[in-house]
């Protein structure tokens, strides 16, 4: 940005030396010659005029050329003339013309070389001021604010409801507050009591930011935002007075906006932290309590909060009077996904066959983060290849990308861990289609991808809210169908497996601890399983339970794993030559799409 201004004002620089120089050169070169001999010229009657402009003389010549002369500067001209002998006579012949010297370029000329480091400095310090003016919430000190800011006169940040896709319920509890920061007054006058917290929750890249951004953008507000991760940086001391900072800020520019984005950075139960920085978050936690608390009800500030953590939340936060509003940011279904799909694509070239209501359909679990990334990523790739429209295949295409990473095709298995990955990657499909209420494969491939050796493509034929303990028994065989078909086939495990044993133990767990799924232990929930114990309340903090509990839990997770491993492998070894059969088709083509998959389940006389 800076340095921006500075390329400007070389520009202008350059352009004002340009036109000095221009406009000295527009006077013609004319010779000079000393006034001895000029008197000599006059006597020989061949001078017309002499044009006296300070101590400049320009002298015309019968014949129409012209010489520059110079006096001194104190004396008058023909005083001059007269010292050098020149008679009266000879000086009436001619005619003398004494200019001011009051031309505006001539000033110019004289002032410029003064002015124009002047002005240079001036305008320097102008436009830097304006600088800091702009992000003037942007701070050099330790406890000043780190906010950013967005007034509503932004055009360019500003975002509307419109710009947000779905999020229809969300939109609908978020009118009121907008109404309200429109004309507070009409509230206040009828003794209206106006909520001061709203909590946004939701998953990450839901559009929490985008929505709190919206309701500052319809109700033409200034927003403040920062991360709460921002009020704590290191220094002790200076959360609380950012905050402190912060608001006042805001109530300054009220009717406003402020918004704390991952507010779970502090608003953890306050007590059994550990470290250092723990201090120092309760702090800053109570400063925003103590503000919160502190507001006039005539103030139309609106705190607005965004976390995917509401559960550890400190209780105090919660209490009426603070973030009392809650709203809930779920993840788009399908006809949401279709329509995050279309907002980012509107500034985009589409070939007549993108069809975003089938995107939709092959998109279930995406955030609109995620779908926005994925239409980006489309863009990539369609430039990439030189084309001018994004295809549907680029989009479907760039939907796996999305999820597993770029494919490594450089990445080159030897002929033996084709095999491995081959029976491996075969055994999870091949379970998967012949478990009931499993996801349908979508695709099998042993091109290495992120950093999975290959991989076997589930998704759901629709959005699913919940899920039945067949699915999960399932999922947990189908996740052990590579670990499985490599003892069926090879007799040995690979560390191939090993992110596909993590992902079922933790699977297991949650269903002894979560959903109650163990016939043990019948309808119960156990807690302390919380997996962030950074700087947590958790940390430290006893389970609920006795040890003889956790160990019957541990041999609990066991059983299940045992059972799906039995069931994957039995499923294995009874369709054997289906199995080789895939494998082999698997390293020859190492690509199956779901149709192709399906037939080839078929023509075995499966399902
Ligand atoms: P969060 O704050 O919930 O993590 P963000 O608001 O930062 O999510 O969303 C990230 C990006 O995802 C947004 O900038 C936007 O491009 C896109 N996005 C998310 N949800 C939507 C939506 N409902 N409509 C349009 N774009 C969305
Ligand atoms: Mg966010
Ligand atoms: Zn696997």
């Amino acid at each position: 940005m800076l340095s921006k201004n500075a390329f400007s004002a070389l520009l202008i620089l350059l352009a004002l030396a340009f036109m000095y120089t221009a406009l000295s050169g527009s006077f013609k070169e004319v010779k000079t010659i000393s006034i001895s001999e000029l008197v000599g010229k006059i006597n020989a009657d061949q001078v017309v005029k002499i044009t006296v402009m300070d101590s400049d003389l320009t002298i015309t010549m019968k014949d129409g050329a012209e010489f520059l002369s110079k006096k001194e500067n104190e004396a008058a001209l023909s005083e001059t003339f007269k010292n050098y002998g020149l008679t009266d006579e000879k000086l009436a012949k001619i005619v003398i013309d004494i200019q001011n010297p009051s031309g505006v370029w001539y000033w110019l000329a004289v002032l410029l070389p003064f002015l124009l480091p002047l002005l240079l400095v001036v305008a320097f310090f102008w436009l830097t001021a304006r600088q800091v003016q702009r992000a003037n919430i942007q701070a050099f000190t330790f406890g000043q604010s780190r906010a950013r800011v967005i007034y509503p006169d932004n055009k360019k940040e500003r975002v509307m409801f419109k710009d947000v896709a779905g999020a229809k319920e969300a939109k609908e509890e978020l009118v009121e507050i907008v109404d309200f920061l429109k004309s507070p007054k009409k509230f206040l006058d009828i003794g209206a009591k106006i909520p001061k917290g709203v909590l946004l929750m939701g998953a990450p890249g839901t559009g929490k930011t985008l929505i709190a951004k919206a309701v500052a953008g319809e109700a033409g507000v200034p927003f403040f935002h920062m991360s709460a991760s921002e009020f704590v940086e290191m220094f002790v001391g200076v959360g609380a007075s950012r905050v402190r900072d912060l608001f006042k800020m805001a109530k300054k520019a009220a009717p406003s906006i402020i918004f704390i984005d991952e507010v779970d950075a502090i608003g953890r139960h306050r007590g059994a932290g550990m470290g250092g920085g723990h201090d120092e978050r309760e702090q800053t936690l109570n400063q925003i309590l103590v503000e919160l608390d502190g507001f006039e009800t005539n103030e139309a500030v609106i705190v607005m909060a965004a976390t995917n953590r509401p559960d550890v939340l400190d209780p105090a936060l919660l209490r009426p009077g603070r973030f009392d509003r809650r709203v809930i940011i779920d993840l788009p279904d399908i006809n949401d996904r279709e329509a995050i799909l279309k907002i980012h694509s509107l500034k985009k070239p589409l070939a007549k066959d993108v069809d975003f209501k089938r995107i939709a359909e092959r998109t279930p679990g995406f955030s609109g983060a995620d779908l926005a990334n994925l239409v980006n990523e489309a863009a990539i790739l369609t430039a990439r290849n030189a084309r001018k429209e994004v295809t549907q295949l680029d989009i479907i295409n760039s939907i796996e990308k999305v999820m597993l990473g770029p494919e490594r095709k450089s990445h080159i298995l030897s002929d033996k861990e084709k095999k491995i990955a081959a029976y491996h990657e075969a055994g999870h499909a091949l379970v998967a289609a012949l478990m009931p209420d499993t996801d349908p494969v979508h695709k099998i491939s042993i091109i290495s991808r992120g950093r999975a050796a290959g991989f076997t493509l589930k998704l759901p034929l629709e959005d699913r809210h919940f899920y039945t303990k067949t699915h999960f028994i399932s999922e947990l065989a189908v996740s052990l169908g590579g670990y499985a078909s490599e003892e069926v086939v090879f007799k040995e495990f690979t560390t191939g497996a090993s992110d596909d044993l993590k992902k079922a133990t933790d699977l297991a767990r949650a269903l002894v601890t979560k959903y109650g799924m163990s016939e043990k232990f019948g309808p119960m929930a156990f807690s302390g399983h919380e997996e962030n114990v950074f700087l947590g309340r958790d940390f430290g903090s006893s389970k609920d339970y006795s040890e003889t509990v956790a160990s019957l839990i541990d041999s609990e997770v066991s059983n299940f794993m045992k059972n799906a491993f039995k069931t994957a492998k039995e499923v294995l070894t009874k369709h054997r030559d289906v199995l080789d059969a895939l494998a082999q088709k698997l390293i020859t083509e190492e690509t199956v799409e779901r149709d192709e998959f399906a037939n080839f389940i078929k023509s075995y006389g499966l399902v």
